[in-house]
């Protein structure tokens, strides 16, 4: 059942901003329509024709980086300043597909022909058509701009479903492109429910799919995909480790550890959640710890003093509730943190528990909200075991100044990336995914790129 509706509901003040309606059938289908005719022509423009046009989006985006962060913010309630960089951040993947697509692209010649009996021999990067990606709230442009800047830059086109509370940041998307210069149809947004993303996928001029978002949407369409034999990215949730040895700089340690737990008012899928710490360390690393969490201010998204603004929606917090609770009640301490504050706005204050253990919901699940789970070990077999312990492998962190542990870590933990001394995050020019169930497939760097190309080998004799 469809019950979300496509709203701007502001969550520091749970007012409805702003409502609209959802495109009927016959709109999608007039859409998917427009993406593949567009498609044609539009895969075969000059890589130098897209790069102007992604170039154009960039400087857009830089121009109008005050306004659209407002709009982000007013829609899921990170804090102005987030919402800026993001934002930048945006602007630059734009540029830097801009700038590499042309090498990313071109034919690469993996063997020498003679050995495969032809006088040439290469791999040929294709793009394979309209693609459909469904997207969360929580950086509502970056999710988007990862997938659509080195799709469209392959040649692809791009059918927006994203979260129903951004519906302003998905269309500013969609105008974005369009006012950069791309072609109409090679960016559209779908304003719809969950409920019809079936619909869309099963069409036969819908080539692909990427997902970010939660595993049981995630499970959703990769079955439906599945069954069409269409591909997939899927980039779900994460409950990261972060361990801490005793040889780490113990002071940054506990600072990156507050900064990535309270990143985007603690909704990433790629914030560390679990934190765990040897016990050679263990008290210097917790008073640290939960001195900087209590530090953090909680407060009005748009004010610039603020460090966290409210979760996302009643739903949203109450969920993080109902885990801290049940932590709690199963033994865990709080050590700061753990009440709501009284008043309008979804607001939950950066809360850390001790004394976790595994028949808490804490210990398997994501928290979506600025909660720590604080582990003690002895030891870095006792620390992997822990943190490969749940059933997400996306990001994970490792505090160590000694070589051995390192690469024990980088072997050890089961993650898509592994951070040594720094916090997990995303940058164009590294891939970017998860292993387990935080998903498969790749995003960003010439990976992300090749995820929605047909490699083709080509074989002359
Ligand atoms: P969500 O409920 O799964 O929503 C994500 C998107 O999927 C939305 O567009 C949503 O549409 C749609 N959707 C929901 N159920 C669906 C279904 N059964 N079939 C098709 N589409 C469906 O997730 P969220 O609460 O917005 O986002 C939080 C989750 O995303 C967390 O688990 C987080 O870790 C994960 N995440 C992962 C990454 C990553 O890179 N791995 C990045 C960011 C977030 P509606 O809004 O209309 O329901």
């Amino acid at each position: 059942p469809d019950m979300t509706p496509i709203a701007t509901t502001n969550p520091a003040t749970g007012r409805v901003e702003k409502t609209f309606d959802a495109l009927t059938d016959e709109e999608v289908d007039r859409r998917v329509e427009r993406a593949a005719n567009a498609y044609p022509s539009f895969r075969m423009t000059p890589i130098a024709q897209r790069a102007s046009w992604m170039n154009g989006a960039a400087d857009i985006l830089d121009r109008e980086a005050d306004e659209v962060a407002a709009m982000m913010t007013t829609e899921m309630g990170k804090t102005l300043k987030a919402a800026v960089a993001e934002t930048q951040k945006c602007a630059k993947a734009c540029r830097f597909y801009a700038a590499h697509a042309e090498e990313f692209l071109s034919d690469r010649r993996p063997a020498d022909p003679d050995a495969v009996g032809a006088r040439d021999a290469y791999v040929h990067y294709q793009p394979i058509g309209p693609v459909l990606a469904v997207m969360p709230w929580n950086f509502p442009l970056w999710q988007v701009i990862r997938f659509a800047a080195p799709a469209l830059m392959a040649g692809n086109v791009g059918l927006l479903k994203h979260a129903s509370n951004v519906p302003q940041t998905a269309l500013y998307l969609e105008d974005l492109f369009r006012r950069a210069g791309f072609p109409e149809g090679a960016f559209q947004t779908l304003l719809i429910g969950s409920a019809k993303v079936e619909r869309v996928l099963r069409d036969p001029r819908v080539k692909a799919a990427t997902l970010t978002g939660s595993e049981p949407a995630g499970r959703s369409v990769a079955a439906i995909a599945g069954s069409e034999i269409k591909t997939t990215v899927l980039e779900l949730g994460g409950s990261d480790p972060f361990v801490v040895m005793p040889s780490a700089d113990i002071e940054a340690a506990a600072r990156v550890a507050t900064d990535s737990r309270c990143l985007n008012n603690g909704q990433s899928c790629i914030s560390a959640k679990r934190f765990i710490v040897d016990i050679g360390c263990a008290d210097e690393f917790e008073r640290l710890f939960v001195a900087n969490m209590a530090a953090k201010r909680v407060g009005d998204p748009m004010d610039d003093a603020t460090d966290i603004g409210p979760l996302v929606n009643e739903d949203g917090r109450a969920e993080v509730e109902a885990q801290v609770a049940d932590a709690v009640a199963k033994g865990a301490r709080v050590l700061c943190g753990g009440e709501r504050p009284d008043g309008p706005g979804w607001y939950y204050p950066p809360t850390v528990l001790a004394d976790v253990t595994p028949e808490m919901r804490i210990y398997q699940e994501e928290v979506f909200g600025p909660v720590a789970a604080l582990y003690r070990v002895r030891g870095v077999s006792k620390a992997v075991e822990i943190a490969n312990a749940t059933g997400f492998g996306l990001g994970s962190n490792a505090w160590t100044r000694d070589d051995i542990e390192q690469q024990r870590f980088v072997r050890e933990l089961d993650a898509g990336q592994v951070f040594i001394n720094g916090m997990v995050t995303s940058f164009p020019e590294l891939p970017f995914g998860g292993t387990k169930r935080s998903g498969y497939g790749r995003e960003l760097s010439a990976e992300g790129m090749h995820a929605f190309c047909n490699a083709k080998t080509v074989w002359v004799g």
